[in-house]
């Protein structure tokens, strides 16, 4: 089956997105997502000028020889740029072998090793009360794992929360130029273990927690951190610290028994091969698009599975609902899966352009039953809402210092 052309679109409803289409000579098509925050056009040049030219003709159904083809063929072999183009064309091939197999990908890889995809939730606020009002309407929306992030007290922008914004798809759109926040890990440290002090009390430890440091402290003030929250006993603390240096995580592993998650900035294995069989980290964070595709991931939990790690991809609103749909499959299948993160349905505008079906009971998602992902994509809604240029933001302590965001 040739592939007679790849088509990719940038749009923005609410935030931005890259999509590949892959058609093949019979007209089944495929989708994938290549969305890679701040530098989509980066992406979409790589598809457009170096790969979409080298696939023309090739046999759709050959995924594993594609992906070795762009990752080895390249020379060049990895990178988020890079993988985020390699990821779309993979997921697009999955969806159309799935299409032609008339079957949902999850069938592909083995089938189902659960009924639902247990997800977490994100429960932000302005102020500790906000969170624990927005955790107490999750719990009752039936979710059995929350995300807990709230703003710190005198200072401006704290990751996680929403910056007063009614959803996370407003987020972007008017930022032509990186927006600058403050941090204070002092402050920072001070204020977290109340919060979640008072989630148990008030909740007790039915509801699993989590916690995303986002990369802002050092080995040894996670470390800290991570006693400080023993006695609340979280799901696990997120990306606790940078990854370049995998070792950070076994100062912390050293120092305390709270689980460790990471790796949704990962590329590739090898990114994780050193933490994951040190037994540093509990949970994998890597997603389909930002990890090169389901042909890695696959790999990538499957060698997790030897040393009790488990999977829970990134489900950031900068993920597309394509990536979201994959996921879904990945997780229906993968063993040693945990935790799906989840932040809800999207807008209208989201779900006009992409049309996707999922549903929470009792705190898992469920999906219909359809060949390939289960999703698709309007083109001519897309054509409504242009590319945005726009960024993430960057971070600065007190004195002006350039910190992780
Ligand atoms: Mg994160």
């Amino acid at each position: 089956m040739k592939i007679k052309d790849i088509k990719v679109f940038v749009c923005c409803p609410g935030r931005n997105f890259v999509t590949v289409k892959i058609i093949t000579e019979d007209g089944t098509y495929g989708l994938g997502d290549a969305t890679l925050n701040g530098r989509e056009m980066a992406v979409v040049a790589y598809l457009e000028e170096h790969i979409a030219p080298c696939l023309i003709g090739k046999d759709a159904h050959q995924i594993e020889d594609i992906w070795q083809y762009l990752y080895k063929g390249a020379y060049w072999q990895n990178g988020a740029v890079s993988t985020a183009a390699i990821a779309a064309i993979d997921m697009a091939l999955w969806d159309i072998k799935g299409k032609l197999a008339n079957m949902p990908v999850y069938q592909l890889l083995g089938g189902k090793s659960r009924k639902g995809v247990t997800v977490y939730g994100h429960a932000n606020g302005e102020t500790i009360e906000e969170v624990l009002k927005n955790l107490g309407t999750m719990i009752n929306e039936g979710y059995k794992a929350v995300r807990l992030q709230c703003a710190l007290p005198d200072t401006k922008g704290t990751y996680g929360t929403m910056e007063g914004k009614k959803n996370y798809y407003e987020l972007q759109g008017n930022r032509p130029l990186p927006p600058e926040q403050e941090w204070s890990t002092t402050k920072y440290m001070n204020f977290i273990p109340e919060l979640f002090k008072q989630a148990r009390e008030k909740f007790g430890y039915a509801i699993a927690l989590c916690h995303d440091v986002h990369s802002r402290l050092t080995p040894i003030e996670a470390s800290r951190l991570c006693k400080l929250l023993e006695p609340y006993k979280l799901l696990f603390i997120e990306d606790a610290v940078t990854t370049e240096n995998a070792e950070g995580y076994k100062v912390i592993r050293e120092h305390t028994d709270t689980p460790l998650a990471t790796g949704e900035k990962f590329n590739t294995l090898w990114d994780a091969k050193e933490m994951i069989q040190n037994q540093w980290i509990d949970y994998v964070r890597t997603a389909v698009t930002h990890g090169g595709g389901l042909t890695p991931l696959k790999k990538l939990a499957d060698f997790a599975s030897l040393y009790h790690v488990r999977m829970a991809p990134h489900g950031a609103p900068d993920l597309s609902p394509v990536c979201l749909m994959a996921h879904m499959h990945f997780n229906l299948w993968a063993p040693n899966f945990g935790v799906q993160e989840f932040v809800g349905f999207g807008t209208p505008e989201l779900n006009e352009v992409f049309q996707y079906k999922v549903e929470l009971k009792d705190g898992l998602l469920y999906m219909d039953d359809k060949p390939g992902w289960g999703i698709d994509f309007d083109e001519e809604a897309a054509k409504k809402y242009p590319y945005k240029r726009s960024y993430l933001p960057v971070n600065r302590l007190e004195d002006g210092t350039l910190w992780n965001w």
